[in-house]
């Protein structure tokens, strides 16, 4: 694709993110690879709403702005990152969408074993630790976490998500984001029910049949697909603990958790209430 089009699409992808209310005023950044020397991306200080093709920035693998007449993104750095790290990225798009930025704002990880799309799409989304956004110790927090996911939560930050186009880069960042809204409505309703092994074992072979790659393919044969150690499971803290000691168990899901802890207290009551009537 020409560098014309490539800006375009930036500009497109910026209308997007903005009219998702995914970037406040001047919120977030989107950048494509070139070549083995250049990427393309957004300027600072400027509305993702409002892009035009003249507005865009040139950049090295270092940050060295090559072109353009406004100055690149600070937080250029996170987005060459993935570069370095991943050959088969061509576009990464940070942003702060809402409802992903409430998840890493609570410190809550997102859970896997919930919705197909984000099994296939997705596979497991880590969260880097906090570091001061547009520093290179912010742009290092994500590196551990590049190998094995394509969006990536950053802890009371955003998202940034990645992908070989544009275009798909993007999609991570509308998935992650109506996938957390969709966990916060049914926890609302009361509870988040997980795939069992079986149903998390068939979405994965579909997803290898898809040519996706996840991490979950090389772990062994009793390890945990879904291994969430928090969200819908917080109410269980024994369970969880126990799980996570054990390492690599293999759970069944949420549909067998015991009663929750309300429920429990006011059966100890009753009892404690029975047994000092007698
Ligand atoms: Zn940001």
């Amino acid at each position: 694709m020409n560098i014309y089009k490539l800006k375009e699409q930036i500009c497109e992808i910026g209308r997007r993110v903005y009219a998702k209310g995914f970037a406040a005023a001047n919120d977030g950044n989107i950048s494509t690879r070139l070549n083995d020397r250049e990427v393309l991306c957004s300027p600072t200080m400027m509305s993702k709403g409002l892009l035009k093709p003249e507005d865009l920035c040139v950049v090295d693998y270092e940050g060295k702005q090559l072109g353009g007449t406004r100055k690149r993104s600070s937080e250029i750095l996170l987005h060459l990152s993935v570069y370095k790290h991943r050959p088969d990225v061509n576009a990464v798009v940070h942003c702060h969408p809402p409802h992903a930025t409430a998840f890493a704002v609570a410190g809550e990880p997102v859970p896997n074993c919930v919705l197909p799309e984000v099994e296939v799409f997705l596979g497991e989304v880590p969260t880097a630790l906090y570091e001061t956004p547009g520093t290179q110790k912010f742009a290092d927090t994500i590196v551990p976490l590049l190998k094995s996911s394509n969006t990536i939560i950053l802890a009371n930050h955003g998202t940034v998500t990645f992908g070989p186009d544009l275009e798909k880069a993007y999609w991570n960042s509308e998935i992650i984001d109506a996938y957390c809204r969709i966990l916060i409505l049914s926890k609302q309703l009361g509870r988040v029910n997980y795939f069992n092994d079986k149903q998390t074992k068939e979405l994965l072979d579909l997803k290898k049949r898809l040519g996706y790659d996840d991490q979950r393919f090389h772990k062994g044969e009793n390890c945990d697909l879904c291994a969430n150690d928090s969200f819908g499971r917080g109410y269980v803290e024994e369970q969880s603990s126990a799980q996570a000691s054990s390492g690599c168990t293999v759970s069944n899901g949420l549909a067998s958790a015991p009663p929750d802890l309300n429920t429990l207290v006011e059966l100890v009551t009753e009892q404690v209430m029975a047994a000092l009537a007698k």
